[in-house]
């Protein structure tokens, strides 16, 4: 029954893998329906050798930090999204956000959590009363990746010009990534006038997003990152059905494409790039 739902929904085939391999800058295993065993090894099976497990809340920061420190080839990026943020507030007041916070930092510090994220803003989910506490926990975590020397992951929906506002108000660490980068080229050289990094996800291969094309075009190779951000964002063709770090070689090729560069070439290029993001 090749058109059931049910069909639709099973996992994507595993792509060619990929001669160079590469990490994926940023996904979430705990919303993903296999074991951590399976996901590395069916990652590591096309190419994708490391990983950054992000943690969206204090619980699930705690599992990453748990799950890097069992597996070699994940790291752990750890906060309070920033979805997340302005609920804590609403429920349990300023002291609530405070103490998450408090509990983001100690974790924060484990030498197998590389980076502070995904924080930032959304505009798109969180309204106007949340604006607030969302850019007071956006502050603080930009803070605790300076003390710590960690990196730092921006999440930015819908939110480009208070999220570059409020970087340039507190000063960006010296590692700072664009989860799921979806500015356009003008915002793209402006990240890379800073050195950002700029991780594209599933959804620069949607037929709409012409303009995301356009900024990996003139991002530098140099800053350039991939990511899966799975179980969201699955790439065409596979739309609809579940994302998870195996796919990564299909967005990849997809990007290679956009920079008229040979796959091999800018995996080299994101291999590097990882790397020194996160700092292993
Ligand atoms: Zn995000
Ligand atoms: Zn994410």
């Amino acid at each position: 029954m090749p058109n059931s739902p049910r069909a639709a929904a099973q996992p994507p085939p595993s792509p060619e893998p990929l001669r160079v391999p590469v990490a994926d800058s940023h996904t979430h295993l705990d919303m993903q329906d296999t074991t951590v065993e399976e996901a590395v090894a069916r990652a590591a099976s096309v190419g994708v050798d490391t990983l950054v497990q992000v943690g969206c809340d204090l619980e699930r920061s705690r599992w990453a930090a748990e799950t890097a420190a069992a597996h070699a080839s994940v790291h752990a990026a750890v906060a309070l999204h920033p979805n997340e943020a302005p609920r804590l507030e609403a429920e349990g007041g300023p002291g609530a956000l405070d103490a998450a916070l408090d509990g983001i930092a100690e974790l924060a510090a484990l030498p197998q959590v590389l980076a502070v994220g995904e924080t930032g803003l959304d505009h798109f989910r969180t309204g106007d009363e949340g604006r607030a506490a969302q850019q007071r926990s956006f502050r603080a975590h930009i803070e605790l990746a300076k003390r710590l020397g960690k990196a730092l992951v921006i999440h930015d929906r819908d939110a480009h010009a208070d999220v570059l506002r409020v970087l340039a108000e507190e000063g960006a660490p010296e590692r700072t990534v664009f989860h799921c980068y979806s500015g356009d080229a003008e915002m793209a050289e402006v990240c890379a006038s800073h050195g950002w990094f700029m991780s594209f996800a599933g959804n620069v291969t949607f037929k709409n997003a012409q303009p995301l094309r356009d900024a990996l075009a003139v991002a530098p190779p140099e800053l350039v990152l991939v990511e899966t951000d799975a179980p969201f964002l699955t790439p065409s063709p596979y739309r609809g059905r579940p994302n998870a770090p195996y796919l990564v070689p299909v967005t990849l090729r997809a990007m290679a494409e956009v920079k008229g560069m040979t796959e091999d070439a800018l995996a080299e290029h994101v291999a590097a790039n990882t790397a020194r993001a996160f700092g292993y």
